[in-house]
C-alpha cells in the first residue's frame, strides 16, 4: 500500500537508494483535504509545538502527534506532505521561535511524490515507476512489454 506521510520537514533519512522526487506547492486547503481524506503517518513532534499550534489556529490543520517518532522510509508511489513555516532568520543553538514569530511566519505546503526509474530486463526500456502497466503497489510491470520484474 502506498502511504502518505505528513511532517514539518523533509529528511534524507526518509529515503533509501536512488529515487526520483517531484515537488509540488499546494494550498492550505489542498493539504487539509489530503490529510483529512487519507490514512496518514504523522512525523510531527512536540519540540515544534508553536508551529503545530499555528497550523491549527491559522489553517485549521490538525495532525496527531505520535508518542514515538515513526521510522519512515518513502518508497515509490508514496507521498510526503511537508507543512513548513518560513522564518526570516535562523535559530541559534537551543533557541526557539517566539509565538509572535510563528504567527507572522509564511507557511508553505508542499506535496512530494516519490518515483523511481526502472529498467526492463526483457525489452531494455527505461520507465518511471508511476508508468508501470499495472497498479499493484508491489509490482512494476514494464509498460512496453509487460515483463513483470524490471529493476
Ligand atoms: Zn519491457
Amino acid at each position: 500500500m502506498a502511504k502518505t506521510v505528513v511532517g514539518l520537514a523533509m529528511s534524507s533519512t526518509m529515503f533509501e537508494g536512488d529515487v526520483i522526487i517531484s515537488r509540488k506547492v499546494i494550498s492550505a486547503d489542498q493539504a487539509k483535504e489530503i490529510i483529512s481524506s487519507r490514512e496518514i503517518v504523522s512525523c510531527f513532534n512536540r519540540s515544534h509545538e508553536t508551529t503545530i499550534e499555528a497550523l491549527r489556529t491559522r489553517f485549521e490543520i490538525e495532525v496527531e502527534i505520535p508518542e514515538v517518532a515513526p521510522k519512515v522510509t518513502l518508497m515509490p508511489g508514496d507521498t510526503l506532505i511537508v507543512l513548513s513555516a518560513r522564518f526570516s532568520r535562523r535559530l541559534n543553538e537551543g533557541e526557539r521561535f517566539s509565538i509572535e514569530e510563528v504567527n507572522s511566519a509564511n507557511f508553505e505546503f508542499v506535496e512530494y511524490t516519490i518515483d523511481r526509474k526502472l529498467t526492463c530486463g526483457n525489452c531494455g526500456k527505461v520507465f518511471h515507476f508511476s508508468e508501470r502497466s499495472n497498479t499493484h503497489e508491489e509490482c512494476a510491470d514494464c509498460p512496453w512489454c509487460g515483463w513483470d520484474n524490471p529493476v
